[in-house]
């Protein structure tokens, strides 16, 4: 396998993108951020200090000192020994559980809207990169955190599918949600996502496009391994389990 390997995987909101980036980093053995969770966790921070929030049309308004907010937040990953995941903790208080409510999630795509949050942010990325040997998901992972990755994804599906796919998620998890209620924050945050000035999602110019609206979650390992191994960044012995 090429050492310091660095694979990005960007896409539309609840793509499956952390499901395939996970077991990705598994089979592979890497590293996976989640880089979504870092602007969940920067949005949490503002909800719970009460810093408000721009819209996109008050953006070049409102005449906050974002980098001064910023300044005292420090974002670190940790390992939950019992689930063997990565959780998030902001300023040393692990936060996984807080960042995934509709009231974040309401609002996370206008705090990632804000230049000086995504300037802080990548630059964290870049440093946890900085060695290669991981896997990142996000929306400007191929096109801005690691514009030279050695493999880019980008992940569609259609609108309907995701929602229902995150739905039944949260409703496992026993948040008390509706479907419409999801579709209506997913197309948002897909508009708010591409329509921004810093970073908008986009499909960077040698990312493989992956639809996965008919595909499981093995089928589309197996595609991305596969495409792994054709472009000689793995040996076929990845291919199985
Ligand atoms: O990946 P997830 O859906 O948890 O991301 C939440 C939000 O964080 C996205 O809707 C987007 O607004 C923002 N985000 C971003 N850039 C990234 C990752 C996430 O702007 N690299």
């Amino acid at each position: 396998m090429k050492t310091n390997l660095i694979i990005a995987i960007d896409g539309y909101s609840s793509c499956g993108k952390s499901t395939l980036a996970k077991a990705l980093a598994a089979r592979l053995q890497l590293i996976y951020v989640d880089s979504g969770a870092m602007y969940r966790g920067i949005t949490w921070y503002f909800l719970e200090n009460k810093i408000p929030v721009p819209l996109a049309d008050e953006l070049d308004v409102l005449n906050y000192d974002y980098s001064e907010i910023l300044q005292p937040v420090e974002i670190a990953f940790q390992i939950n020994r019992a689930s063997g995941r990565s959780e998030i903790v902001l300023n040393g208080q692990n936060i996984e559980n807080q960042i995934r409510n509709l009231e974040v999630s309401k609002w996370v795509s206008h705090v990632s809207a804000i230049k000086e949050v995504r300037e802080k942010l990548v630059t964290i990325q870049q440093g946890l990169g900085k060695k290669g040997g991981i896997v990142m998901d996000g929306r400007d992972i191929g096109t801005t955190v690691f514009p030279h990755a050695d493999f880019k994804i980008f992940m569609t599906a259609e609108v309907g599918i995701r929602a229902k796919r995150r739905f039944q998620e949260l409703k496992e998890k026993g948040v008390n949600t509706s479907y419409n209620e999801i579709l209506k924050n997913i197309t948002e945050r897909d508009y708010e996502d591409t329509n921004r000035k810093v970073s908008p999602l986009r499909k960077a110019k040698d990312a493989i496009e992956l639809n996965n609206t008919h595909l499981d979650e093995n089928e589309q390992l197996e595609f991305v391994l596969k495409k792994l191994e054709q472009k000689n960044l793995i040996e076929t012995r990845h291919l199985t389990k």
